[in-house]
C-alpha cells in the first residue's frame, strides 16, 4: 500500500497520530526534502529506504512506489502540510490508478492553519470575513486568468497566499489594484510552527519592504485582511441571547445589556446550522 501522508507545517509533534503510526511501520519513506522537516525520519524503521523527492522526477518516484509495491512494501509519500494544496499529489495518483496499484491519503495540518495559530488569528470574523480564499501569485506554475489575485482581493475576504515570497511588490499591486486599501492589514509568517518561525505584521503596502528587511525570501505564507486588526461582531452561537439546536437562551439581548434588533429567524437557523 501507498499512503500520502501530511506532514503538517513543520513542527515534528505536527503530524496527526495516524501519519506518525504510519511513518513508523514503513519500509519506504518518500518525502518532499524542500519543506518537510527531516526530524520527521527519526520516527522511521532502522531499515526503512527513505527517498528525498527534491532531487527527483515524478517517473522516479513513481519507480520507487512500483518497485516497493511489487516487493510487498508499506511504502509512505509524506507532503508538508496538507498533500490536498500544491502538494503535486493528483498526478501520482492517476499513475497509481492506471497501474492499479492501491493508495490513500492521509490528511495534515497545512501550512495555512500553522500560520494561524503564529498570528493568533481566526481567519472567519462575524461581520468582517466569512470567507478565506487559498490562492498564489502566478510563477513559473501559471494561474488561470480568472483566478487573478486582484480579481479575488476585489471580494475582501480573508486571502492567504502560497508560493508568493519572490513576487511581494507585483502582490501588493496586484492587491491594491483589486480594492485593498494600502493600509490593510498584512502578515507574512515565515516557517510557521518550526522553531525558526518568524511572524512579521504590516500592512498590504508594506510586504515587500517588510520581508527584505527580515531576510524572509521564501517558506512563508503572507495573510491579508481584516481579520488581522479591527473590531468584530462576536458569535452568534456562543451569544447567551441565541438559542441553537444544543442550548435554549439564558437570557434576553435587554438582561444581556445589548442593543439592536431582536433575533431574525434568519440569524436563529444560521446558528443552528452552525451547531451541527
Ligand atoms: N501542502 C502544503 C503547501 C505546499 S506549497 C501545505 O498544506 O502547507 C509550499 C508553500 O507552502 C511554501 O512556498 C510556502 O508558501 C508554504 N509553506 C509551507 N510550509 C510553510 C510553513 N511552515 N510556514 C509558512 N509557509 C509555509
Amino acid at each position: 500500500m501507498i499512503t500520502f501522508v501530511g506532514a503538517g507545517p513543520g513542527a515534528e509533534d505536527l503530524i496527526t497520530v495516524r501519519g506518525q503510526r504510519l511513518l513508523k511501520e514503513a519500509d519506504i519513506v518518500i518525502y518532499a526534502g524542500s519543506l518537510v522537516n527531516p526530524g520527521l525520519l527519526k520516527l522511521c524503521k532502522e531499515k526503512c529506504e527513505i527517498y528525498n523527492s527534491a532531487k527527483m522526477t515524478l517517473e522516479e518516484v513513481l519507480e520507487v512506489m512500483v518497485k516497493g509495491h511489487g516487493d510487498g512494501k508499506e511504502i509512505v509519500r509524506l507532503h508538508t502540510g496538507d498533500p490536498c494544496l500544491y502538494g503535486a499529489i493528483r498526478e501520482q495518483m492517476d499513475e497509481l490508478k492506471k497501474l492499479e496499484i492501491p493508495y490513500e491519503d492521509c490528511p495534515g495540518v497545512s501550512s495555512f492553519c500553522g500560520a494561524a495559530a503564529a498570528l493568533e488569528a481566526e481567519y472567519t470574523l462575524p461581520g468582517i470575513s466569512q470567507s478565506v480564499v487559498i490562492t498564489r501569485m502566478a510563477g513559473r506554475t501559471p494561474v488561470p486568468e480568472k483566478e487573478a489575485v486582484r480579481s479575488f482581493a476585489a471580494h475582501q475576504a480573508t486571502m492567504v497566499l502560497f508560493l508568493s515570497t519572490g513576487l511581494l511588490k507585483e502582490l501588493s499591486a496586484e492587491l491594491i489594484e483589486g480594492g485593498y486599501n494600502e493600509d490593510t492589514p498584512a502578515a507574512i509568517v515565515y516557517k510557521a510552527t518550526w522553531p525558526e518561525q518568524k511572524v512579521l505584521r504590516c500592512t498590504v503596502g508594506t510586504l515587500e519592504q517588510t520581508a527584505r528587511e527580515a531576510d524572509v525570501t521564501k517558506t512563508a505564507l503572507i495573510v491579508v485582511g481584516e481579520v488581522l486588526d479591527g473590531t468584530y461582531e462576536r458569535s452568534k452561537l456562543y451569544d447567551p441571547t441565541f438559542t441553537t439546536e444544543f442550548r435554549q437562551a439564558s437570557c434576553s439581548k435587554k438582561e444581556l445589556g445589548q442593543t439592536g434588533e431582536n433575533q431574525s429567524t434568519e440569524m436563529r437557523q444560521e446558528a443552528e446550522g452552525q451547531s451541527k
